[in-house]
Formats: structure tokens, sequence, C-alpha cells
């Protein structure tokens, strides 16, 4: 049997070895090294795979998070309500950017932003909200956009970890994670579905007045060049990152049927099991298995985690300190917040392996060790 991994990118690239060299090969020898061909072709291909209007490449998923919010024109103080139970870098941005994150729960079942809980959360303060599609699946972006458009909020959507999952909403409308928001964010990070092999990220949105504000922060608030109209970052997608993109991005769909099936395999494997709840689908998002993560009642979970790395399986802890106990909060206030759900998942998730090669013997193994340590 092969190692197992958490995610197993040697294995993938075992696949595509040649058309990527091939790829990285042109940029080398065109030497347009900064938003050359491949970056050009790159952008259009996922503007169209996404069926949104503009996308703008970016340096990685936290600067296509900050320049978002940058886009929106806010004032220091301003809140933004998102949830507390994400990777560090959503909420990290909002306050870099002096303004107010406002933490609120998730839905027990999702692990997504309750939409419920952003109504509460609102004040006359609030500008903007950042759902976070995790582990691959959307959250609740129709009743999210309702609120949003009740109340004259913006909404930014983190979809670093469910590009290409899709929304259906009520009429039977379906849209693009990412791109129902008024802007969305995504990470090339190499471990992403859609992942580079260095950092990369990009912007999308179908408002042609905030496209033109996102690519002018992304490069140093330039209308025309040397011409400065906002103090904006330099965050470019260089074209080696978009070659490695334009060899994945045709793949991606198949990809993600390969996460599924691992994903069913899982499911199936722990259907008898009352201490593990196995991922719930939304009826509203397909889920492309960023992570498949089950949540453990009366299991001793660090113990589960250690029997698994003796038979050389991985397992990881999506999130171990949700963002409003972290120290880094504490000035805002994050000891106030009383998010059971958050903390209730927080301390029963267990993430599994989750990759496109993992094969039947591996998950066998997997999904036997992980019952054998529950029913001894
Ligand atoms: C990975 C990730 C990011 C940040 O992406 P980077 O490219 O690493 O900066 C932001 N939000 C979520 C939910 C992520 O998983």
């Amino acid at each position: 049997m092969r190692p197992i991994q958490m995610v197993d990118l040697k294995q993938q690239y075992n696949h595509i070895q040649n058309e990527v060299k091939a790829a990285i090969d042109e940029v080398l020898q065109s030497a347009g090294f900064i938003n050359g061909k491949a970056v050009q072709d790159f952008t259009q291909s996922l503007s169209q795979y996404l069926s949104v209007k503009h996308v703008i490449p970016c340096a990685n998923g936290t600067d296509a998070l900050q320049i978002a919010l940058m886009a929106l024109g806010l004032e220091p103080g301003d809140e933004v309500i998102t949830p507390s139970f994400t990777f560090i870098a959503t909420t990290e941005v909002i306050a870099l950017l002096k303004l107010k994150p406002v933490f609120v729960d998730v839905d027990p079942e999702t692990f997504c932003i309750e939409p419920s809980a952003i109504e509460k959360a609102i004040t006359p303060k609030t500008k903007a909200i950042v759902p976070v599609h995790l582990y691959g699946q959307a959250a609740n972006m129709e009743a999210i956009m309702k609120i949003a458009s009740a109340h004259g909020l913006y909404v930014i959507e983190d979809n670093a970890q469910a590009i290409g999952s899709s929304f259906t909403f009520a009429n039977g409308e379906t849209k693009k994670a990412g791109t129902i928001g008024h802007i969305g964010a995504t990470s090339f990070f190499p471990s992403k579905n859609l992942g580079c092999y260095g950092d990369g990220g990009a912007i999308f949105t179908n408002d042609d007045t905030l496209a033109d504000k996102i690519k002018m922060i992304a490069n140093h608030g330039q209308s025309k060049r040397y011409y400065h109209d906002v103090v904006g970052c330099n965050s470019r997608l260089d074209s080696v990152q978009a070659a490695v993109l334009n060899v994945k991005l045709p793949r991606l769909d198949d990809y993600i049927k390969a996460r599924q099936a691992a994903a069913d395999f899982y499911d199936k494997a722990f259907a008898g099991l009352s201490s593990v709840t196995t991922p719930v689908r939304a009826n509203y998002s397909d889920h492309v298995f960023h992570q498949y993560t089950i949540l453990l009642e009366g299991v001793d979970r660090n113990a589960l985690n250690e029997h698994l790395a003796s038979r050389n399986i991985p397992s990881m802890i999506y999130y171990p300190v949700p963002a409003h106990r972290q120290k880094m909060f504490e000035s805002f206030g994050g000891s106030e917040y009383e998010l059971p759900v958050t903390d209730w998942l927080t301390q029963r998730c267990l993430s599994l392996p989750m990759h496109t090669e993992l094969d039947q013997e591996q998950l066998a193994f997997i999904t036997e060790s992980v019952i054998d340590f529950i029913k001894k």
C-alpha cells in the first residue's frame, strides 16, 4: 500500500508531470514571469469555469480577502460579521484593516455561518458579511444574500475551500460558490482543491466598479502606470503558478469527483456508528470535500488521532482554537463571545485524509482503523 498522506500532491503530480513541465518551460522560455500569457489564459479560463465576469488573480488567498475588503471603502471601526470557526486568515484581514470582526456561530450540521446569528449581530456599524464555505460546501448564500440586501450590507465569500462547488437557489438556479456575493476570494495554496506549486489566489466579482477598484488596489493603487490614485498593495499571481493552474483547472471537476468518491466510501463505512457523525450534505450546495471532517461523540479524539498515527494514518483537527479564542483577538473582546456550536465542533471534529489520489486499499485501511478503535 502506498503511504497515506493528508493530501498526496506527489502522486497527483506524477499523473500530470509532463504537461506541467512543458507549461512551466514555456514560461521560462518566454521570460514573461509577471503577468505573462499563462496568467492571462488562466484568468480567462477561470472566469469561464465560474461564469463570473471578472477574475483578478493575486498572490494568495489572504491577500484576496484583504483586497476585497479594501475595495469596499470602509471606515475604521466598521463591523464585519464572520464565523469564528474558520482558518485565521478570514478574520485576521478584518482586524488588520482596522475594521472590527464580529464573530458569530455556525450551523452544527454544515459548519458554515448561521444566517439567523448574522441577523442578531447586525448593528448600525455593520457594513459587511464574510461567510466561509468551510471544508468544501457553500454556506447558505440565499439566506445570507437576503439578509445583506435587507440591511444594505456587502457580502465577501471566502471560497478558499470550496472552488468548483455549485449553489442551488430555491428557484432551481445554480451559481458557483464564490460568485454569489459582491466579491469572492480564493486561494491556490498547494493543498487547496485547485492548488498551484507555491502561493496564489484570486478575487471574483460581477460588479464592474468593484473590479476596477480591486485591480487598482492589487497593483499599487495605480490607474495608469506610475499614477497612483489610492493606497494599494502589490499582489500578483506569477506566470509559473498560472502555468501549473492551467494544467490543473481542466481537471478540477475530475479531482472533485475523486474527492466525492472517497467521501462516499467513508460515509458508507461509518454509517452504522452512533459515535461518528459523517459530513451532512446541505440540499442547497454540493460538497467538494476540501476536508472530510467527522464529529466524534464519546470517543477520545486525541487517542484516536494517536491510534491512527501509530498505523501511519494522518488525521488533523481543523481548527483546534476558534478565532474568538485566539490571543490575537483578546483586545477585540474575543473572550466575551459565547459561541456554543463553534466550541462544541472545535472539541469534536477530526479530519481524515482527503485528496484526489486515495485508493480503495488506503480507504479500507483508514476506515477499518477508525472502526477498530471505536469498537475496542
Ligand atoms: C487557505 C485559506 C485562506 C488563505 O489562503 P492563503 O492562500 O493561504 O493565504 C483563507 N481562508 C480559508 C478558509 C482558507 O482555508
